[in-house]
Order: C-alpha cells, then sequence, then structure tokens
C-alpha cells in the first residue's frame, strides 16, 4: 500500500454539488505538490488512470464511478502583493472575492456566489455577468501527470475562450497556483457589486436543490439557423458574444418541469438540472439527452453541454 493517506471505494456522491455519482476505487486529497508528484508516480506505476476534482461543481459522474484515482486537490493559500494576488487551486472563488474586496482590488468581483475552486473556475475561464476569469490571469502554475514538470503559462498561453482553456485540451496537467492581475478599486463598491450578483443568483437559481449551474454552454447566434433567430431577436445579449440565453430555447421548448427519475428541468431556472432527491448520474444525463434531442428537433440548435462527464 502507498504511504501516503490514500482511501479505497469512496462515493463520489459526497464531493460534487449534484450530489450523485459511484464509487472512485482510490481517492486521495492532495494538499501539497510535492503529494500530487508522489501519488502521480504511484498511480502510473499502477498503470490507473487519473481524475483531478475540486469541488465538483461542474462534475456529473456516473454511477458506475471511476476505476482509477481520483485526486482531489486541497492546497490552498492566498498571497496578496500591491495588485497582484497568487492563490492555490483549491481556494475558492468566494474567499477570493472577499479578499480581493477587502484589500479594494477591483477584478473578480463579478464572481460572487460563483461556486467552485479558482483551478475549477480557471480551467473551464468561468464567467458571469459579462466577466470571466481570464480578464484577470496573469500566470498559471501547472503539473505534468505525465512527466511531473511544473509549467508556467502566460495568459496567452492559457488559451482561453467561452468556458474553455488550454486545461481542457490537456487532461494530463494539474494546476497548482496561478496569478491575478488586479486594479485598484474602492472596497465599499466592490462589495456592493459582489453581493448583488450573490442576490441576483439566489433570486433566480434554483439554490436550494442539488445542481451543477448550468447544464449548457449559453448559444453562439452563429449556432441557430437563420430562420428560427428571429423569434430570439430580443433575447439576444453579448455574454461574451452573442449568444441567445439557453435558458429561453429550453423554456420555449416547452421542457421545463420535465422529470427521469430523481432529475428535474427546474422550474426556477430551465438552464438547470435539480436532484429533487435521489436522482442518479444516468438520470441526469438522460435529461441532458432528453433536452438536446427535443431541441435539435424543434429548432435545429445543438446544444452543448457544461459540466464534465465522467463515466458515461
Ligand atoms: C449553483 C451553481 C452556479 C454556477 N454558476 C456558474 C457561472 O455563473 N459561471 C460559470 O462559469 N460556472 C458556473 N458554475 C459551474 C462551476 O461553479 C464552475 O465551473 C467552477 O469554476 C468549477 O469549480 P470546481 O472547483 O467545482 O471544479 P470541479 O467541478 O471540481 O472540476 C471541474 C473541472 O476542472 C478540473 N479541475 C479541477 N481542479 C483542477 C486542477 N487543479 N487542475 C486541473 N484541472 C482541474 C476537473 O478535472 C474538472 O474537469 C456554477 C455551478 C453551480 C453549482
Amino acid at each position: 500500500m502507498a504511504d501516503f493517506p490514500l482511501q479505497e471505494n469512496v462515493s463520489l456522491s459526497k464531493y460534487t454539488t449534484f450530489k450523485v455519482g459511484g464509487l472512485a476505487r482510490y481517492f486521495i486529497e492532495c494538499k501539497s505538490i510535492e503529494q500530487v508528484k508522489n501519488v502521480t508516480s504511484w498511480a502510473k506505476e499502477k498503470a490507473l488512470p487519473i481524475f483531478v476534482l475540486a469541488d465538483g461543481s461542474n462534475v456529473i459522474v456516473s454511477e458506475k464511478g471511476f476505476d482509477g484515482l481520483v485526486m482531489r486537490i486541497k492546497i490552498e493559500f492566498v498571497k496578496i502583493k500591491d495588485n497582484i494576488l497568487e492563490a492555490g487551486p483549491a481556494t475558492s472563488m468566494e474567499e477570493l472575492v472577499n479578499q480581493t474586496v477587502d484589500k479594494e482590488l477591483s477584478g473578480i468581483e463579478w464572481a460572487g456566489g460563483l461556486p467552485g475552486s479558482f483551478a475549477g473556475a480557471i480551467r473551464g475561464n468561468a464567467g458571469a455577468f459579462g466577466g470571466e476569469i481570464k480578464d484577470t490571469i496573469s500566470e498559471v502554475k501547472s503539473i505534468s501527470l505525465v512527466t511531473g514538470k511544473e509549467i508556467i503559462r502566460n495568459n496567452t498561453q492559457c488559451k482561453f475562450g467561452y468556458r474553455h482553456s488550454i486545461y481542457k485540451e490537456l487532461a494530463n496537467e494539474v494546476i497548482v497556483s496561478a496569478k491575478l492581475k488586479l486594479n485598484k478599486g474602492d472596497r465599499d463598491e466592490l462589495r456592493k457589486i459582489a453581493d448583488s450578483r450573490i442576490e441576483y443568483r439566489r433570486q433566480r437559481h434554483p439554490l436550494d436543490l442539488p445542481n451543477s449551474g448550468s447544464i449548457f454552454k449559453n448559444t453562439p447566434v452563429d449556432n441557430i439557423p437563420s430562420d428560427q433567430l428571429d423569434q430570439w431577436k430580443d433575447n439576444i445579449k453579448t455574454d461574451p458574444f452573442p449568444v441567445v440565453p439557453t435558458a429561453k430555447i429550453i423554456a420555449d421548448a416547452g421542457l421545463q418541469g420535465l422529470k427521469i427519475g430523481g432529475a428535474q428541468v427546474s422550474t426556477k431556472h430551465s438552464n438547470y438540472i435539480v436532484n429533487l432527491g435521489g436522482a442518479t448520474g444516468e438520470d441526469i444525463y438522460e435529461l441532458i439527452k432528453k433536452i438536446k434531442a427535443v431541441v435539435y428537433e424543434k429548432y435545429g440548435v445543438e446544444l452543448e453541454v457544461e459540466p464534465e462527464l465522467l463515466g458515461f
């Protein structure tokens, strides 16, 4: 057995905000870069696939679980010097928003109420209310799971796009820290913005039931057949480029409230699926497939799933 605190047959439902998912054959929480490296070589020797997990707010896991090693990164720290913030991957976005507001630094106040970790936000270039994490990233440090080497990338090298970064392309790197370049701001003003985002989410999103945020990305106007676009011309918003909110498309398709097993298209926000209690990963996956099929049949629009799907 390895000489680090490895667990076996751990239910992943405890580690996802959807509260679904089967067993991970091996599971470990890594608190240092050194541990990430050791655990990686151990897994390599055993030829085990690795899945990196943070707060699980953007992952849907099958009941089949994961026949490999789930490495939950728990490296947390925040250092702020002048207008540069450096933080560990597991630091929550909530903590980063609070600390930057306190230090009167502007740049991530749009992320008020955004669940999940710093690394999760970087990997998916999380964004909301016109802001994206890429707007402030100056540098990201990762470790290759293949060579164990550290790699530093600047903003351009991170290849950020809409809910995208190079870390989505390279499944074999773990983000271990990153830096943000921020601007001077006013504490009260920043607090007001962050709080208004938190309140907006509280009012409009089904936060009382387990979910993983938006199930589909918003739909780029360019992906909508020209004979369909007219019906949504008043709904087009620029965030970060012209899109039709997928919530509107799903609602218009009459899918709000649709249930499969314990999973339901939220009646509060139609681009959320909620776990009514006892949903399985497969219920959610089947509901996703159903929504995609109905929307495609009705409007010729191809919806793109936002969370990471594991084991389907
Ligand atoms: C209620 C709710 C609202 C949400 N609202 C938004 C929103 O407005 N905008 C938005 O963009 N997202 C939103 N999300 C989705 C989610 O919060 C973000 O995607 C978040 O950044 C994911 O972070 P996490 O720590 O939970 O990542 P996880 O779900 O744990 O992981 C996500 C992906 O990142 C990878 N990963 C995790 N850590 C690392 C690491 N250290 N190195 C490399 N890869 C890693 C994982 O392998 C996985 O593929 C919402 C989710 C919920 C539940």
